[in-house]
């Protein structure tokens, strides 16, 4: 359903205003700036299923999911109605609670490589976690990380880190040493060349390779057949570890992650956004003989207030159940092809070249002819075209991600009228641009 009212924007733009003096750029996190797509963010009010209403009272279709974890929709009813319960009981322990287990249990029978977990308060402490685990287990400094790919924002990942840094034109970020980033190293997305140069270049001194397996943080690209499996056999051989970032794809491509999709077990796995159905979440986890390296079973120190706490607990529990529901990915894979393919014919019927495409609730379109299988790739896109495209698309009641360099989200709450409505607004768009 797309609302038909007039588009409205004074209170947002008010509310902005203030919030600019408040906080660096009038946000808590730099993506939902609107940098990158000019004019301002809207502010919203609050969010139901596939939909959000913002403070001016437009509704819009939501694809962004809250960067991730929205899968089931929106403040699900049975979402709530578990965190209701689990807030009677208090909302932070600093003491072990026995939700870790319940939660701990399906993240290690649904995700192939994880035999223990260690759960953290996001995606960035998870990624930190895992490089220093990383380093104690091989007692090797280096690691290969992938240009786009964005793996949190701890120093030591700051090197061509993809979307948010991509969309603000920061090459980097000043405040980070370059001590911090000398052992990163990174290659292009989908070259297993430039991987074997790295390890014929630093021989026994890489712990591993880190990489997001099917990216969302230079736009929507996939993996070439062979490359995963590529990288694991070149890790094998170097006796490095290899780590899938998965806090966007866990749960999302598939319930046992990309790992279980492409069917390439990594011997370290980070989690975040949809385990937490909501709440700050995060988790690492992986082989036995490598976790339990961790604090306080092992040497390695890692800690935190709040994790594990009951209530995101709570939401991770209750989500991962809805998922568990038979035929969740199928539909989610259908309705997500739909749109994809509806957006790519509306786009070539009215003459602009494009390419995308999508896994399960996840997808992607770019202002390129084609095909895009790195960052620097996705960097030749139409950005022009897509900030007027993401314009029109706002003022027509649908929300996307506003950056090109973004993966799009669907969700369980997303009905085929939802996906009919925003093709043709799509439709309507195109022609304008
Ligand atoms: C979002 C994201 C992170 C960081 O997670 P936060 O919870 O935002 O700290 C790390 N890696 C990937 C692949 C992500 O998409």
């Amino acid at each position: 359903m797309v609302s038909t009212a007039p588009f409205k924007t004074a209170k947002s733009q008010e509310i902005f205003t203030a919030a600019q003096s408040l906080m660096p750029g009038g946000v808590s996190s730099p993506v939902r700036a609107f940098k990158s797509v000019g004019g301002q963010p809207i502010v919203f009010d609050r969010v139901k299923g596939a939909y959000i209403w913002d403070v001016d009272g437009n509704q819009y279709i939501d694809y962004v999911g809250t960067w991730g974890p929205a899968i089931c929709g929106h403040a699900h009813p049975e979402v709530l109605a578990a965190l209701s319960a689990a807030l009677e009981k208090g909302t932070s322990f600093g003491a072990p609670c026995y939700l870790e287990n319940v939660l701990a249990e399906m993240v290690i029978q649904a995700v192939p490589s994880i035999e223990m977990v260690r759960f953290v308060n996001s995606g960035t402490e998870a990624c930190m976690a895992v490089l220093r685990l990383m380093r104690a287990y091989t007692q090797r400094n280096k690691v290969i990380k992938f240009s786009g790919c964005y793996h949190g924002h701890a120093d030591m990942f700051l090197v061509q880190a993809g979307s948010g840094v991509a969309t603000l034109g920061l090459p980097d970020s000043p405040g980070v040493p370059k001590a911090a980033t000398s052992d990163t190293l990174t290659a292009p997305y989908n070259d297993l060349e430039a991987v074997k140069a790295l390890f014929a270049q630093n021989p026994g001194e890489i712990a591993g390779v880190i990489l997001e397996p099917v990216v969302g943080n230079s736009g929507f690209i996939t993996p070439d057949g062979g490359f995963l499996e590529g990288l694991r056999e070149i890790t094998r051989e170097h006796d490095a570890l290899l780590v899938f970032d998965e806090v966007m794809t866990g749960f999302r491509i598939s319930y046992g992650g990309a790992q279980a999709k492409f069917n390439v077990t990594p011997d370290l796995t980070t989690l975040g956004k949809v385990i937490g159905g909501g709440l700050p979440v995060g988790a690492y986890g992986g082989r036995r003989d490598i976790m339990e390296m961790i604090a306080p079973a092992g040497p390695v120190y890692q800690a935190g207030t709040l994790s594990g706490n009951p209530l995101a607990m709570t939401a991770g529990i209750k989500t991962l159940e809805l998922l568990q529901r038979p035929g969740t990915y199928d539909e989610l894979d259908r309705l997500t092809g739909n749109l994809i393919e509806g957006l790519l014919q509306a786009a070539r019927d009215a003459g602009h070249e494009v390419c995308g495409g999508h896994i399960s609730a996840m997808f992607g379109m770019f202002f390129h002819p084609g095909p895009i299988t790195q960052f620097e790739d996705a960097k030749q896109s139409d950005l022009d075209k897509f900030s007027r495209f993401h314009r029109g698309m706002l003022e027509r009641g649908v929300y996307l991600a506003p950056s090109q360099y973004e993966a799009g989200f669907t969700s369980l709450a997303h009905t085929d009228g939802d996906i009919d409505a925003t093709i043709a607004a799509a439709r309507d768009v195109f022609a304008t641009l």
